[in-house]
């Protein structure tokens, strides 16, 4: 993973915290999770996800995949 830093690595915009959307495909399916804490570029909107919110992540794609499901909607929001 690349290192956090205030400066956009690919435009050299300001990044600062936001949220993004994380969504993977499991092949079989398909995985999206919605307010993921993020530090996002406001120039390009570049979104860089922690370690500690990846693993979290790895977890609910895991347990999608493991459920069987075709797509699963979480939102951390409301979680
Ligand atoms: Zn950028």
């Amino acid at each position: 993973m690349a290192e956090m830093s205030d400066y956009c690595p690919i435009c050299g915009g300001n990044i600062s915290d936001g949220s993004a959307t994380f969504t993977a495909d499991l092949g079989s399916g398909m995985v999206v999770v919605r307010h993921v804490p993020a530090r996002v570029c406001q120039q390009c909107g570049e979104d860089w996800i922690e370690d500690t919110v990846a693993a979290h992540l790895e977890k609910i794609v895991t347990d999608a995949r493991v459920g069987g499901k075709i797509v699963e909607v979480v939102d951390l929001l409301a979680a």
